[in-house]
C-alpha cells in the first residue's frame, strides 16, 4: 500500500511540483507555487503576485498541499543562490525579527538580475594576484599573519580577533589572510564601515595585489552593482570590499571575512532590517565554515569580553610599524585656558598650531560636527531655529547659505527676521562646527592651506581620494575634519592633531557614549605622527579629569574597559545582558502613546527580564513621526527573540502605527 501512494505521488511531481518561493517583500513566509518539475532551493524564478510578475527564489518542497498554487512564469538561468546565503537569510531574520522577505531584499533586487549589457568589457574582478610582491613583515606582523593564513588553510570557522595598535600594520597582516583565501581558490570578503575609508584602503590593497578589490557600497551605478553581484555569483570576484551590506552576496566559495575597524557604530544598520554587520559577520563566516577577523586598535567591549571568555582568539601587535612611536596626548583643560570671546582654539592649541607649521608639518583639527554652527539663535527673544519635522535645531551650513536638519535633510535660507519676534536680523550662531573652525583658522593663519573634510563636502570615493592625494603631495596645510578623518588614513607629514571639543560625545546619558568617545578620539590621535617625526595630541575638555579623557591619556584602553565592564556587569547591561529596543512611532502623538501604552501593559516578566518604559525617545519627532521607545532588558542566557516576538503577536498594531523592534540595540536615540 505504501508503495503504490509512493509511486502514485511520484507520477503527480513528475508532471507538478509544489514548491515554495520566498519574495524579496516585505512577508515573513514563502508562498506556493507549481513547478513543472522540482526545483533546488536557491533557484531564481519569475512567479505572479497579484497582477505583477516578480523575482523570487526557491525556498524548499515540502508547502501546504491544500492551497491552490499558481504557477511559476519562468525558471531563470542562472546559478541558485548558494544553500549557505539562505540560511544566513533565514538566520538574519530570526535574530532580527525582520520579514524574510525584508531580508531577502537585501540579497536580490529585480534590477540586479538584467543581464549585463554585452558591449561592457568585464571589469578585473579575478585577477587579484597572491603571489604579487607584499611588504617585508616584521616578525609580531609575520606571527599574527602566520596563524590567520592557517586558519584560512584549515576551512573552519573561528574567530579572531586582531588588535593591534594604530599604525601596526593590522590591515597588511590581514591582506596576507587575504592572499591565502585567494591562493585557495576561495572568496574574502573584507567589510569597512564606511566608503571614504575605503580610499586609503583601496591603494593599499592595489599595492598588495596588483589590481584594485571589486567594491560594494550605496553609491555604486546600477550597472556596476549588476556586474559585481554576477561577478561574485559566478566566482570571478576573488575579494570583495564592501560596505556591510556586501553581507548579502551571493558568495559561493567564501574562504574569510574580515570586519575591519570592527568597533565601528557604522556597522549597524539603523533602519529597514534592523542588523548588526559586525555580528552578522561572524554569523555569515559560521554558516561559511570559514574564518571571521575582527579588526580595531580599540575594540568593543563585546569583542573583548568574547576574547576574554574565549569564544574567539585573540591576536596582538603592540608596537607600530617602522619604529614610529604613539602621540603624546595632552588635555587642554579649558576653564584654565579658556579661548578667546567667541573663538574654540585655546591659546595653547593655537601656539601648537603655528610650531607645527614652522617646522613645515601638518596639523588636524578634529571636531565631529558638519556645518557653521550648530544652533542659531535670536539674541532679542531667544528664539531658537529648530526643524519642523524633528525634535533637533538647524544647523547653519554657511557655505551653502542655508539651515539644514541633521536627521531630515530639511533645509531652509536664513530667516531675514526672528519668527517669533520679528526682530531684524537678530539671529546668532552658537556653538561651532567644522565650517566655523576653519573660519578662526584662516583669520589666525591667513597663510596657511586649510582643507574641510566632512560628508557634505567630500561627498564620496572620489573627492576623499582627491583630498587625500592633496594632503599627501603637502598642499594643505590643516586639515578641519569630522569623524571622516578619524580613521584609516595615513599621513606621514601629520605631526599635530588637535580635538576642538572632547567632551562632545559624552553629553546624553548612552550606554556606549563613554566607550565610543574613547574609541573616536583614540583613533582620531592616532593619525598624528604616524612616520618619523613625533606626534602631539592636544585635546580641548571642560573635565579633563573625566574617565574617558584620562583613559585616552594615559593611552591605557585596557583599563578603561575594565572599568566599563564593572560598571555594566552589575545591571546586565550589554555584553553581560540582552537589549531589546520597540520604537513606536505614528504620524498622531496620541496614537503612538496609546500603542506605546498597550505594549507597556502586555510587557513580558519573568526572572530576569524588565522592561523599561515607555518613554518618548530623545529624537521625540522624526521625519513628521512621533516617537517612543520601551527597553527590554534581560539576562544573557534569556531568548530575547521569542519573547519579543510573542509580546506583538499579543497587541495588535493599527495600520497607521509602526513598531520597529531592534535587537542590540547601539542607538538609543
Ligand atoms: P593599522 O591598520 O594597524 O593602523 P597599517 O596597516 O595602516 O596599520 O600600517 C601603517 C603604515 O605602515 C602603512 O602605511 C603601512 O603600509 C606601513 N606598514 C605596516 N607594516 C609594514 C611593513 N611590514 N613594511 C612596510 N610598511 C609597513
Ligand atoms: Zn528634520
Amino acid at each position: 500500500m505504501a508503495g503504490l501512494w509512493q509511486a502514485y505521488s511520484m507520477e503527480v511531481a513528475s508532471r507538478s511540483t509544489l514548491i515554495s518561493v520566498l519574495l524579496p517583500y516585505p512577508f515573513d513566509q514563502p508562498f506556493t507555487y507549481l513547478a513543472e518539475a522540482a526545483l533546488a532551493p536557491g533557484t531564481l524564478v519569475r512567479v505572479p503576485l497579484g497582477p505583477r510578475v516578480v523575482v523570487g527564489v526557491v525556498w524548499g518542497t515540502a508547502p501546504d498541499a491544500s492551497v491552490r498554487a499558481k504557477p511559476v512564469t519562468e525558471v531563470l538561468a542562472l546559478a541558485p543562490l548558494p544553500a549557505t546565503l539562505l540560511a544566513f537569510i533565514d538566520w538574519v531574520a530570526g535574530y532580527t525579527l525582520a520579514k524574510r522577505g525584508d531580508v531577502l531584499a537585501l540579497a536580490l533586487k529585480e534590477n540586479l538580475l538584467h543581464q549585463p549589457a554585452k558591449s561592457r568589457k568585464k571589469c578585473n574582478f579575478g585577477d587579484a594576484d597572491p603571489a604579487h610582491a607584499g611588504p617585508q613583515l616584521s616578525p609580531a606582523q609575520a606571527s599574527a599573519a602566520a596563524s590567520l593564513r592557517t586558519g584560512v588553510a584549515t576551512k573552519g570557522f573561528a574567530v579572531t580577533l586582531l588588535d593591534g595598535v594604530t599604525g601596526s600594520g593590522k590591515t597588511e597582516v590581514y591582506l596576507e589572510a587575504v592572499a591565502e583565501a585567494l591562493r585557495m581558490g576561495r572568496q574574502a570578503l573584507v567589510l569597512l564601515p564606511e566608503i571614504a575609508l575605503s580610499v586609503p584602503f583601496l591603494q593599499r590593497f592595489t599595492e598588495r595585489f596588483g589590481v584594485p578589490p571589486a567594491v560594494w557600497h550605496s553609491q555604486l551605478t546600477p550597472a556596476a552593482r549588476r556586474e559585481t553581484w554576477h561577478a561574485v555569483a559566478q566566482g570571478r570576484a576573488g575579494v570583495v570590499v564592501g560596505a556591510r551590506s556586501a553581507l548579502f552576496l551571493p558568495f559561493g566559495q567564501l574562504g574569510l571575512v574580515v570586519v575591519d575597524e570592527e568597533h565601528e557604530s557604522g556597522f549597524k544598520q539603523e533602519e529597514g532590517v534592523i542588523y548588526h554587520a559586525r555580528d552578522m559577520a561572524v554569523v555569515r563566516a559560521r554558516l561559511s565554515a570559514c574564518p571571521c577577523v575582527l579588526v580595531s586598535a580599540t575594540p568593543s567591549l563585546e569583542s573583548v569580553e568574547n576574547a576574554a571568555n574565549g569564544r574567539y582568539a585573540r591576536l596582538d601587535l603592540p608596537a607600530r610599524h617602522g619604529g614610529a612611536v604613539l602621540p603624546t596626548v595632552t588635555a587642554v583643560d579649558l576653564r584654565v585656558h579658556p579661548p578667546e570671546r567667541g573663538r574654540f582654539l585655546s591659546p595653547m592649541l593655537l601656539s601648537a598650531l603655528r610650531e607645527t607649521l614652522a617646522r613645515g608639518e601638518q596639523a588636524m583639527l578634529f571636531l565631529n560636527r558638519r556645518g557653521y554652527a550648530p544652533l542659531t539663535l535670536c539674541r532679542h527673544c531667544g528664539h531658537r531655529i529648530s526643524c519642523p519635522h524633528c525634535t533637533a535645531w538647524l544647523v547653519e551650513h554657511r557655505s551653502h547659505l542655508r539651515l539644514i536638519c541633521h536627521h531630515c535633510d530639511y533645509g531652509t535660507p536664513m530667516p531675514p527676521r526672528c519668527p517669533a519676534c520679528e526682530a531684524d536680523h537678530s539671529f546668532v550662531p552658537i556653538g561651532p562646527g567644522v565650517e566655523r573652525i576653519a573660519e578662526e583658522v584662516a583669520e589666525a593663519f591667513p597663510e596657511a592651506r586649510a582643507l574641510v573634510m566632512a560628508s557634505d563636502v567630500i561627498s564620496g570615493p572620489k573627492q576623499a581620494a582627491a583630498a587625500a592625494a592633496m594632503i599627501l603631495a603637502r598642499q594643505v596645510d590643516i586639515i578641519i575634519g569630522t569623524q571622516m578623518v578619524a580613521k584609516g588614513w595615513h599621513f606621514p607629514h601629520l605631526t599635530l592633531v588637535g580635538v576642538v571639543d572632547a567632551d562632545l560625545g559624552l553629553a546624553g546619558g548612552d550606554l556606549r557614549a563613554g566607550e565610543h568617545t574613547v574609541q573616536m578620539l583614540h583613533q582620531v590621535a592616532g593619525r598624528a605622527g604616524r612616520a618619523q617625526a613625533p606626534g602631539l595630541v592636544l585635546l580641548q575638555s571642560f573635565a579633563p579629569e573625566h574617565p574617558v579623557i584620562a583613559a585616552l591619556l594615559s593611552g591605557d584602553l585596557q583599563a578603561f574597559l575594565v572599568q566599563e565592564a564593572a560598571q555594566r556587569r552589575p545591571g546586565h547591561w550589554p555584553p553581560y545582558g540582552r537589549l531589546a529596543a520597540l520604537i513606536v512611532s505614528a504620524k498622531e502623538e496620541r496614537l503612538a502613546d496609546q500603542m506605546a501604552r498597550a505594549l507597556a501593559r502586555s510587557a513580558p516578566h519573568g526572572p530576569g527580564v524588565t522592561v523599561l518604559g515607555p518613554a518618548p525617545a530623545p529624537l521625540a519627532l522624526l521625519r513628521g513621526r512621533f516617537r517612543r521607545r520601551l527597553l527590554l532588558k534581560a539576562a544573557r542566557g534569556v531568548a530575547v527573540q521569542g519573547l519579543v516576538r510573542d509580546w506583538l503577536a499579543g497587541c495588535e498594531i493599527p495600520r497607521n502605527v509602526r513598531v520597529e523592534v531592534d535587537i542590540d540595540p547601539v542607538s538609543f536615540m
